[in-house]
């Protein structure tokens, strides 16, 4: 018999793997050769760090500038409190090797960036994007594309949270969902509007899962899904993502070098962040507004003249719907533009506000002046306007 490529010691610390016949010997020999690269040692890096270096991956690659601030522990779980003040690669390096001495840990302790994310990319097999920003993610999204290398990818705001398997050989990529970034100021940082200590544990631990299923290459990735988490409701469920073929990304590929994203998220040279000058469609300003479902339900008895949108998938509307809402699925959204009148009042909703946010968002960029998002969704109308509605 050949032999392994585990030590005895490996053999045994992964013994209840082994005796997985989805892992096994050879499972776990893959988990040591696999090379995963995180973005980030944070909320979500974190989980995904400390179960992926317990469950064996040979190699962790971690790129994070930032050092540990007290602020983060509520939910960074990698960093404990006597690493406060210092890197999180640092800090990373030490729990982790803690884990699991087998690992090799290597570091990044500085901002992935244009110049340097090919590079660094290149040496691993898969990324988990575990980001906070748009910058980042878009540019780990391009630079996956770019490479050829599968995207685990979450995100986490307040008590909801998002994850998918982006950029592999036939799936979707980020920028098919978001074909651009909201413009900045617009979607509130964690920092701003909080978040739920316990989420990027929930989300990471699905990232972590991904890349285990990915690198064994068992089981059904969450390619061409999204899965959207709400820890309040305590709600798993998946929306269907096709590939775009417009997509500039991984559809025309007419994205072939790394861009300048701080410019591309409208952060870069001239533009000012969040704060914009007076422009002429009068007190609007300058992006999407929220409407809370009272006032909806006004504007609705007052006989306003306004398009109503539901962006929700079609089995979602035939649980529950608001009478007068059009449906225009999300996925559907990009090709329905053309049916809508730009310079008509638009509001948006879908189960809890989150989703329209993102498709309000969009038609914004697309040039619509007058766009609301639904705060809360239709969940938030049938708790709050009309209980007939059913809630799911
Ligand atoms: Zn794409």
């Amino acid at each position: 018999m050949e032999q392994s490529a585990l030590t005895p010691d490996e053999l045994q610390r992964y013994a209840r793997h082994l005796s997985l016949p989805e892992v096994g010997i050879e499972g776990q020999e893959k988990l040591k050769k696999a090379r995963v690269l995180l973005v980030g040692a944070g909320g979500l890096g974190s989980p995904v760090a400390l179960y992926l270096a317990a469950a064996g991956v040979g190699t962790l690659g971690i790129v994070d500038f930032d050092r540990v601030d007290v602020t983060n522990l509520q939910r960074q779980v990698l960093h404990s409190t006597g690493d406060v003040g210092r890197p999180k690669t640092e800090s990373a390096r030490v729990r982790l090797h803690g884990v699991n001495p087998h690992v090799d840990v290597r570091t990044y302790d500085e901002a992935l960036t244009s110049e340097n994310a090919l590079d660094i990319i290149r040496r691993y097999d898969i990324v988990v994007d575990g980001t906070d920003n748009f910058q980042t993610r878009y540019l780990t999204n391009d630079a996956c594309v770019i490479l050829g290398k599968p995207n685990v990818y979450g995100s986490i705001f307040r008590f909801e949270g998002q994850a998918s398997v982006f950029a592999t050989a036939d799936g979707p990529c980020y920028r098919c969902l978001f074909r651009e970034p909201p413009p900045p100021g617009l979607v509130p940082s964690c920092a701003e509007g909080g978040v739920f200590g316990v989420l990027p544990g929930l989300v990471g631990m699905v990232q972590a899962t991904e890349t285990v299923k990915l690198i064994l290459g068992v089981g059904e990735p969450l390619v061409g899904r999204l899965l959207l988490v709400d820890a309040l409701r305590m709600s798993f469920r998946t929306i269907q993502l096709r590939k775009d073929p417009e997509c500039p990304a991984c559809g025309t590929r007419e994205i072939t070098e790394l861009i300048d994203y701080e410019e591309f998220c409208g952060l870069g040279r001239g533009a000012t962040n969040g704060s914009h000058a007076a422009s002429d469609d009068d007190e609007w300003g300058d992006g999407v507004r929220e409407m809370s479902v009272t006032e909806l339900a006004a504007k609705l008895a007052s006989g306003d003249e306004f398009e109503l949108i539901d962006v929700r998938e079609p089995y979602e509307h035939a649980i529950a719907r608001i009478p007068r809402a059009r449906l225009i699925p999300m996925r559907t959204l990009a090709a329905s533009v053309g049916s809508l009148d730009p310079t008509r009042e638009v509001v948006l909703l879908c189960h809890h506000g989150m989703r329209s946010a993102a498709a309000a968002d969009f038609l914004h960029e697309q040039g619509f002046q007058r766009v609301w998002n639904l705060t809360g969704g239709i969940d938030a109308w049938s708790e709050e306007v009309d209980p007939g509605v059913r809630r799911y």
